[in-house]
């Protein structure tokens, strides 16, 4: 069948997310060049990633992969996860954090990954969950199993960028429910988001977490560094 997707590749051809060029038979949504020049962060911001939970819920390990930066081409990769229907860009970034992250032993002990929910009005007007690929890319290489459906977000919370500190975590309290309390209890997750703005989100689903006996450890594809909470 590889005759037809390059047939199709040939009428429709296929451009790197990034950069526009046009993508070879191996590539997808991304180009191998734009690959290998993603915008990581280095150890001193994973240690930042940490510091902003401090003080709001116990975390065991919380890392992102890339920034999110203002202008850079770089967070088309993340609006095409998020808004153009390209869910399968979240699984590849994923696969490469995962296999970069696995080494240093971010994974060790890590029972489950959930994915953060998403309200039911976004679901239905997106027609599915980012953080459903991110956690699947991960697990792809760690062979960590996913937990699904086993919480959910009951209010769909505002925007978050204009409030303080203080503010953005009192908005946020309770937004989470556990409906699944005996997969969970005691269990050491990793809750997948795809990027961390203010934090406030992913703490409280953090914090509902730990409420059932969970160890929670975060990651996030992207970190946009100037507000976090
Ligand atoms: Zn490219």
């Amino acid at each position: 069948m590889k005759w037809i997707s390059d047939f199709l590749d040939f009428i429709f051809p296929r451009h790197c997310v990034v950069c526009g060029e046009i993508l070879s038979s191996g590539e997808k949504d991304i180009c191998i060049n734009c690959l290998v020049s993603l915008p990581l962060i280095d150890e001193l911001k994973r240690a930042e990633v940490e510091k902003i939970f401090w003080g709001i819920v116990p975390v065991e390990r919380a890392t992102s992969y890339m920034y999110y930066r203002k202008g850079s081409p770089y967070n088309r990769l993340l609006h095409y996860l998020k808004y153009k229907e390209r869910p399968g860009v979240g699984v590849r970034l994923a696969v490469a954090a995962a296999n970069e992250l696995a080494p240093t032993g971010f994974f060790d002990g890590v029972e489950l990954i959930v994915p953060l929910p998403l309200s039911k009005k976004k679901m239905r007007r997106r027609g599915y969950n980012q953080c459903d690929y991110i956690a699947e890319g991960i697990s792809l290489v760690t062979g960590i199993p996913i937990a699904k459906r086993c919480v959910q977000r009951t209010v769909a919370n505002e925007t978050q960028t204009h409030k303080n500190r203080d503010e953005r975590w009192r908005n946020v309290q309770g937004i989470f429910a556990v409906k699944e309390v005996e997969a969970l209890r005691g269990r050491h997750v990793l809750l997948v988001d795809d990027v961390l703005t203010t934090g406030a989100t992913l703490a409280s689903c953090a914090a509902t977490l730990v409420t059932v006996g969970c160890k929670v450890s975060l990651f996030t594809l992207a970190y946009s560094s100037n507000d976090s909470l």
